[in-house]
């Protein structure tokens, strides 16, 4: 791993700056002088992805998977970007019967991104969707963490997820999993890696719970570049259970996306957009059913970076909820200072200007 380390020099522009020494370059040239960091990037990714046996580009020749952004054609044999999806047969199809997966059981109030909204961390909303006045002290979550991702972001909090797709396991079956809320069980949250590689897995769970519970809340927390057709289906698990969506807008900028996740955030964003419509059509329940969340890496999603995201939030609806996330440095990012109390201020400032009335700093414990 690196060493830790304040400033360097960017490889492009020669300045001091804070960079990472996995990506060699500064914020300010991935934004203006793309096709300069460009190599640099790859390359950082590749190093990145070779030692879990992952494929260093969406492959390009064979059957289309449909299921995320990143559009992979995946030849017999092959897997896509994720690791989990193959190729057989002329199709596209997980790799096992169940999902690569491990789960684990939370005491609520836990440390979820919405928990300062939701009704496990503030008892808001109707006892419809909650099961106390307050904090749903003395019950659970039940926590899915998946083992694949579609994106592939250096500075990963969960970085670990990517042994379980190198070797494919655990795998567990959707009864196996919904056999698991019992009734201290007060809402199920996928989060992973990501969902969305695997989100057959996860909506078929949600539906077996929801056929046996009637007060079982169903959340996701995703990077939401999967499919329209996946996401509504979601979203309607999620409405109807009292639920919330929690989407990671870790970029605003597209080639900040490229560079920090190795893909593309315009799916991330339409869909946001297309869910906060949703949320407007079907009508407030009294509980929060779309979050946002940022990630704030040093030297690359500071203040500007969020001014623009929660001006992005606020045009759809000033009230989402917009957690701000305190930076750990891991994964190929452990170069990276933690965050600042300054820059978290400064974000937190940001986010409130662009005209958002919820906004909150998570992991507040790791500012530095
Ligand atoms: S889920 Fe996404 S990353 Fe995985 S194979 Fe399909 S398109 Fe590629
Ligand atoms: S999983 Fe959902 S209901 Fe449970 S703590 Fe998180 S946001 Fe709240």
């Amino acid at each position: 791993m690196n060493e830790r380390r304040e400033t360097s020099t960017c490889s492009v522009c020669g300045r001091e700056r804070l960079v990472s020494a996995a990506l060699g370059v500064c914020r300010q040239c991935i934004l203006d002088n793309y096709p300069a960091v460009e190599p640099a990037i790859l390359k950082a990714h590749e190093r990145a992805r070779s030692e879990f046996k992952l494929p260093l580009r969406p492959p390009s020749d064979g059957a289309q998977c449909a299921q995320c952004v990143n559009m992979c054609k995946v030849g017999d044999g092959e897997v896509g970007y994720c690791g989990i999806r193959r190729g057989d047969d002329g199709n596209v199809i997980r790799s096992t019967r169940g999902a690569v997966l491990q789960w684990h059981y939370d005491k609520l109030p836990t440390n979820c991104v919405a928990e300062f909204v939701c009704p496990a961390g503030t008892g808001c909303g109707s006892r419809k969707y909650s099961r106390s006045n307050g904090a749903e002290h003395g019950y659970k979550n039940l926590a899915v963490f998946y083992g694949a991702c579609n994106f592939s972001c250096l500075f990963c909090q969960n970085w670990h997820f990517r042994r379980l797709t190198k070797a494919k396991s655990p795998v567990v079956s959707s009864n196996r999993l919904a056999a698991k809320v019992d009734r201290k069980t007060a809402c199920v949250c996928f989060f992973g890696g990501d969902p969305a590689p695997q989100v057959e897995h996860a909506i078929e769970t949600s539906e077996i719970v929801m056929e046996k519970n009637d007060k079982v809340r169903i959340c996701f927390e995703t990077n939401g570049s999967m499919n329209r057709r996946y996401l509504s289906k979601m979203a309607d698990l999620s409405y109807d259970s009292g639920g919330c969506i929690k989407f990671d807008l870790k970029t605003w900028n597209v080639r900040m996306n490229r560079a920090l996740c190795g893909t593309d955030n315009r799916w991330t964003l339409n869909n946001f957009r297309w869910l906060a419509d949703y949320s407007a059509r079907r009508g407030d329940r009294g509980v929060p059913f779309l979050v946002a969340s940022t990630l704030l890496v040093p030297g690359y999603i500071e203040e500007e970076e969020v001014a623009e995201l929660a001006g992005f939030i606020a045009s759809l609806d000033e009230n989402i909820p917009y957690s701000l996330l305190a930076f750990s440095p891991a994964f190929q990012m452990t170069d990276l200072p933690k965050t600042s109390e300054a820059e978290a201020r400064a974000c937190l400032e940001a986010a409130k200007a662009a005209g958002l009335e919820r906004v909150r700093l998570g992991n507040a414990h790791l500012v530095g």
